[in-house]
């Protein structure tokens, strides 16, 4: 941790780079994913095998911190087509990665679909690094360099295995593309505010209609193949980002094939913003993909604003009544986001979108809050008082010590117990639950963290069934697990 203000311990990384890995099938790809968001191992995960299943994930170097995609596990496994299944990664990275990591295997040697992806890449003229993986000793690391015949610059000899190699690929890495974004002049606080959604809910309508509310469109990143255009704006004087997924496509050039990589858009927006606006189409709400991206935001701590979008093509002889179904249809398919506030909109009208802007200004304030801690205090142990905890995975009861808020941005809570093995997973909720009724914090994912015997152990309370059933059906099949 560096000793920036504390207000932007957990501000999301203005403009984070995406780095995509891709390469043929048992290179190393999701070791090498691991490996270089490593060092968070300490985090027990609630589910276990969280981490493996997951395509993107923000990942920090040395203080630049960027958004990591394993490709391999974001395309269909081929059957037998090794050369379409890392077509299609390269695909992946060319339309929406600000730079690439050409995963090879020292043992093999560099191979035609190697060089065949080696060669879209150049041709794309994307940054890209090769790394040779397993290259786990010295004579595996010698002979590494044969991958320069991909025409890529020199490869780096890496191993995912023994963690050999990473800083010298991260170097390569800076030294070949911009891993900084161009975070603006904005303040720093301000709300980055992403427009996220399945397609025709009407995200870019709607992100022109917050765009065209003031007329006051700072300028537009130059310049950045990224995906998601950042675009400052102001709303009632206030200044703020709006990360808008759709815009690409209004961009032409891109094939109808490449949709299917609007998953690595939304995640990247995601990551980077602090309010998630989860559009759905009034006319069909919360469908199981309206449920998977709230879930992601969820999951990823951001605060989140459902938006029903369309309202205009919504007959309604009591407009409240109307309102009052939708909210509560809405908080009942997302249980994973208790309280989560709802906005309805019509993009095409302008109607709702300053109400639906206030409502996001709002949760971003309350994302930035720091509560009293002589409340949270008394808070805590009154709900102690009232529901002793139940025991967890080790025998002998739960003490809770004290506890404190640690962070902002999301916000978040330490927990000093006596034994975090104790801490059962029903009890993390109820006082993740007791903490947002008492603060307002709805719609804000909190993170808490347990600390005591027993080690660390973090949780979002949030953790959605919808992700991550999702992320299950959506994992790859590994070649080695197939039958
Ligand atoms: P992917 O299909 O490209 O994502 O590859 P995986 O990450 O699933 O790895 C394929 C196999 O290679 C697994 O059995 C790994 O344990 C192994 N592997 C990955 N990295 C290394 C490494 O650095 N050294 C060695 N010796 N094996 C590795
Ligand atoms: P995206 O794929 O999520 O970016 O969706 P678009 O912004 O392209 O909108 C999809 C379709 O819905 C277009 O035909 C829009 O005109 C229409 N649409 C978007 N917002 C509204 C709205 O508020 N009311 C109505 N009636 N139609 C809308």
């Amino acid at each position: 941790m560096t000793d920036a203000p504390a207000q932007l311990e957990g501000a999301p990384p203005a403009a984070a780079a995406l780095v995509a890995i891709v390469g043929r099938p048992n290179v190393g790809k999701s070791s090498l994913f691991n490996a270089l968001l490593g060092r968070r191992s300490a985090i027990v995960a609630e589910e276990s095998g969280t981490t493996r299943d997951r395509v993107i994930a923000p990942a920090e170097f040395e203080g630049r911190r960027f958004l990591l995609a394993d490709t391999g596990g974001l395309v269909p496994q081929p059957e037998s087509d090794v050369q379409a299944h890392i077509g299609a990664q390269a695909d992946a990275a060319i339309e929406s990665a600000d730079a690439v990591i050409l995963v090879t295997d020292a043992r093999s040697g560099p191979a035609y679909a190697d060089e065949h992806v080696a060669q879209r890449l150049r041709q794309a003229g994307k940054p890209v690094v090769v790394a040779v993986n397993k290259a786990d000793n010295p004579a595996q690391e010698l002979s590494a360099f044969e991958a320069a015949s991909l025409g890529l610059g020199d490869p780096v000899p890496v191993s995912a295995l023994h963690r050999r190699g990473l800083g010298e690929l991260m170097d390569a890495l800076i030294a070949r593309a911009p891993m900084d974004g161009a975070p603006g002049d904005l303040p720093p606080d301000a709300p980055r505010i992403a427009i996220v959604g399945r397609p025709n809910v009407g995200k870019s309508a709607l992100a022109n209609a917050v765009l065209g509310q003031e007329r006051s469109v700072v300028s537009a990143a130059a310049g950045t193949t990224r995906d998601a255009l950042d675009t400052p704006f102001e709303f009632e004087g206030a200044p703020a980002v709006l990360i808008d997924t759709a815009g690409i496509r209004r961009r032409g050039a891109v094939q109808p094939g490449v949709e299917k990589f609007s998953v690595m858009r939304a995640a990247s927006a995601i990551h980077r913003c602090d309010v998630a606006l989860v559009v759905l189409d009034a006319q069909q709400p919360a469908t199981d993909q309206d449920l998977h991206i709230a879930g992601q935001a969820a999951d990823a701590f951001k605060s989140v604003l459902i938006v029903v979008n369309k309202w205009d093509l919504i007959e309604k002889d009591d407009p409240r009544r109307e309102e009052r179904r939708f909210v509560y249809g809405a908080r009942a398919r997302m249980r994973f986001l208790p309280g989560v506030p709802v906005a309805f909109v019509s993009a095409l009208d302008g109607s709702g979108v300053p109400a639906m802007l206030r409502a996001a200004f709002a949760l971003h304030e309350k994302r930035m809050e720091w509560v009293d801690g002589a409340r949270l205090s008394r808070v805590v142990m009154d709900a102690v008082s009232r529901h002793l905890p139940p025991s967890g995975s080790v025998k002998g009861s739960l003490k809770l010590h004290r506890v404190k808020q640690d962070g902002v941005r999301p916000p978040s809570f330490t927990f000093f117990v006596n034994n975090t093995g104790r801490v059962h997973f029903s009890y993390e909720r109820y006082m993740a639950n007791t903490i947002r009724e008492e603060f307002g914090f709805d719609g804000a994912p909190l993170k808490i963290e347990f600390r005591g015997k027993g080690g660390v152990h973090v949780i979002g309370d949030n953790r959605s069934k919808a992700a991550a059933r999702a992320r299950r059906k959506g994992a790859r099949a590994r070649p080695g697990e197939r039958r």
